[in-house]
């Protein structure tokens, strides 16, 4: 059987999602359910339907062609409504959307086809000590293609990291293990209690496979997004000096302030997105400061990224 993994996007040029210039491939499909997710797309393991609605010139292409009824538009077309449980992912409305306002998303692509587009931007990768970044959604939920394909990259000697959760089984982070030059790792929260409330996966598999990497020598980088209300506490800052402290190995902790992108895009899906405060410049310097304030050895590795 032919190894597909299915894709929300491939990002090429990008520059925050490791190194260098990088090409980024987005997996669909996540365990974890993070309330401030900025790519709400990606949880769903299977095509999803997405409606751009600032796109849409109420034309009505979409309504004649579309056999599950799924857009209702009054007499006068003032509103699109979409039905987005009875879509049936056919695609036939984004084929005729002068305006790119549908979309289904989640193409199938095999490792050999990811690598054929990786290695267009080789030249970039050397000028800018990149690579190629795999992300999501998790590519632990989907070890066989993320290995493969990562195996691939090294091949043709580019370098690989990869964006995880961290939540996945140890079979899963040690079939990757060798194809992976460097892990971005998210440490969202410091406690159950939070997981179970805002990631909705318990914490301990998450530090269990952080160790694993650690242990294993793996260059790892913490990507600690900060959401105000949630864990912008001193507990969780501390939890993260302590990782810090406990792993030598890990290379620096990147605090991530929370943006609200990820709202539009739930909204594109037919969701209702949770919303959370934007933080300041001051509060974002606040972190900045307690962390060079605590003393710690490890405070020197946290930067404030983005
Ligand atoms: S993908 Fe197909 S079923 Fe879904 S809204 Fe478009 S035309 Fe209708
Ligand atoms: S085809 Fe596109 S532009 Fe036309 S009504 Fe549908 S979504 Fe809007």
């Amino acid at each position: 059987m032919k190894m597909e993994a299915l894709l929300i996007d491939i990002q090429r040029g990008s520059l925050n999602d490791g190194p260098g210039i990088r090409t980024t491939f987005f997996l669909k499909g996540c365990p974890l359910r993070c309330s401030w997710c900025h790519n709400p797309e990606s949880q769903k393991a299977a095509p999803q339907l997405s409606f751009h609605r600032e796109r849409c010139t109420l034309c009505g292409r979409c309504r004649e062609i579309c056999p599950a009824r799924v857009h209702r538009m009054e007499p006068d077309r003032a509103s699109h409504q979409v039905d987005f449980e009875d879509c049936l992912k056919c695609g036939a409305c984004a084929a005729v959307c002068p305006t790119n306002a549908m979309k289904v998303i989640g193409r199938a692509c095999t490792p050999e086809e990811a690598v054929e587009i990786a290695v267009k931007d080789r030249e970039f990768y050397e000028q800018s000590g990149g690579g190629v970044t795999l992300s999501g959604g998790e590519p632990l939920t989907q070890p066989d293609f993320s290995a493969a394909f990562l195996s691939l990259c090294q091949d043709e000697m580019m370098h690989t990291c990869m964006e995880t959760s961290g939540y996945a089984g140890k079979a899963a982070v040690e079939k990757v293990l060798p194809y992976v030059d460097l892990f971005y790792f998210d440490w969202k929260v410091s406690t159950e209690e939070l997981a179970g409330e805002y990631l909705g996966v318990p914490l301990a598999p998450i530090l269990e496979n952080l160790k694993l990497l650690c242990r294993a020598g793996k260059e790892v980088v913490l990507r600690c997004p900060i959401i105000p209300g949630v864990n912008d506490r001193e507990a969780h800052f501390r939890k993260i000096l302590s990782l810090l402290e406990e792993f030598p190995g890990i290379q620096e902790a990147q605090l991530l302030p929370y943006h609200d992108f990820g709202t539009g895009k739930s909204r594109n899906i037919g969701r209702q997105p949770s919303v959370f405060p934007v933080p300041s410049r001051e509060e974002k310097e606040e972190w900045e400061a307690w962390f060079s304030q605590s003393g710690a050895a490890g405070a020197k590795r946290v930067r404030l990224a983005g």
